[in-house]
């Protein structure tokens, strides 16, 4: 990292003790400057200053072997090291959390909104609830910062929301505009990019994985990766992009680009019921009902999941042979569906690997993905957060 001045130098060094802190729980000033390459007086000033804003405290360490004067522990204090998140993936629905630096979840909660409202009524209505339900529980101190999941990318130059599935969000600078209401640094990312981040962090952390794709199979198609420890954005935050891959079936028409194939229009929720529709005289409605249909082994849903099946099967050989990741995670709506059939699509993967007899990646279906987007939105703010 270029720094160009102490003070820029003070706030990196703040944010290495913050980190260290993370890891190691409590320990001395003392110990702290030695692990970290720093001089008491650096480590002993910033902490002084962290203190006085509230982010870490002073304990009582626990070791006998010290003889005279103990000398005290530092540690976070969790309690005002809070960020605030919104999962905006589902159209109609706000979840709502607040999690604290160890992504430990301590509030949760969703509201609806009407699928006729326009942006401005769902942003008010974020503010709303920042004001009527988070700031009742929470002071405004005790957040550092807002994340927030869209579906959809977020376009580095213009940072405005693009190829979003829910319509209204397309083309507004949702960053800017919750911000000024909430009043409050917010940071903003694709779910899939949250979930993989979110996973990474915890995968990393236990088993040194660094290489993870995240699927995400829900109103969308879209995934999230990360190569080497990096997660991948491209030059416009564009990639990973998987949606108008053409492996899909022909018959079906992309609601986004409007070409013939586009896997993300099988394998996105609707998807299972406009090719049931194709397939079959009797017209359904929703996922809902596709679902029972599946449940009672239905002739064209078995057919439907059977076709699905293999499209979701040749995307994860595409995946596994670009990204040689270590685990394929899958989530969202349709992963119970998924997991029914998930040994069909391996044999894709499997009859189709670089070199035969390689392993194959680990498979994990996310029960829980809208958790894992809410961790991932806190990690995102924690990440980029600076204390000082
Ligand atoms: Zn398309």
């Amino acid at each position: 990292m270029k720094v160009d001045s102490s003070v820029e130098l003070k706030k990196v060094h703040a944010k290495e003790i913050i980190n260290y802190l993370k890891r190691n729980k409590s320990c001395t000033k003392k110990v702290m400057a030695e692990d970290l390459s720093l001089s008491f007086a650096t480590v002993s000033n910033i902490c002084n200053e962290m203190r006085e804003k509230g982010y870490l405290e002073e304990t009582a360490l626990d070791d006998t072997k010290v003889v005279g004067r103990t000398p005290k522990g530092i540690s976070l204090n969790y309690n005002n090291l809070m960020s605030l998140c919104f999962d905006l993936t589902r159209f109609g629905v706000i979840r709502v959390a607040v999690a604290d630096y160890s992504t430990r979840v301590v509030y949760d909660d969703r509201f609806d909104y009407s699928h006729k409202s326009s942006i401005q009524e769902v942003i008010q209505t974020c503010g709303s609830i920042y004001r009527e339900q988070v700031l009742k529980r929470f002071s405004e101190d005790q957040i550092v910062g807002v994340g927030v999941a869209v579906p959809g990318i977020f376009e580095k130059k213009t940072h405005n929301i693009v190829s979003s599935e829910i319509e209204l969000f397309n083309n507004q600078p949702m960053k800017e505009m919750l911000s000024q209401t909430l009043g409050k640094t917010v940071y903003i990312d694709n779910e899939s990019n949250l979930c993989v981040m979110s996973e990474y962090m915890r995968e990393n952390l236990y088993r040194n994985q660094e290489n993870i794709v995240y699927l995400f199979a829900d109103e969308g198609l879209g995934i999230g990766v990360v190569a080497n420890g990096k997660l991948i954005c491209g030059s416009g935050g564009y990639a990973p992009e998987i949606c108008h891959m053409p492996i899909g079936n022909m018959q079906m028409q992309c609601h986004l680009c409007s070409s013939m194939g586009c896997v993300e229009s099988d394998l996105r929720i609707m998807g299972y019921v406009e090719k049931y529709n194709l397939y079959s005289r009797k017209q359904i409605a929703s996922f809902e009902e596709f679902l029972e249909l599946w449940g009672k082994k239905e002739e064209t849903a078995v057919q439907v999941l059977e076709e699905n099946a293999a499209i979701l099967g040749r995307l994860l050989s595409i995946l596994n042979n670009i990204f040689n990741p270590d685990c394929i995670y899958i989530g969202g709506e349709t992963v119970g569906l998924i997991r029914e059939v998930i040994e069909k699509s391996m044999e894709q993967v499997t009859s189709r690997l670089l070199v035969q007899g390689n392993v194959l990646p680990e498979i994990k279906m996310d029960a829980d993905c809208s958790a894992t987007v809410l961790c991932g939105a806190a990690e995102m703010v924690f990440s980029q957060w600076m204390p000082l």
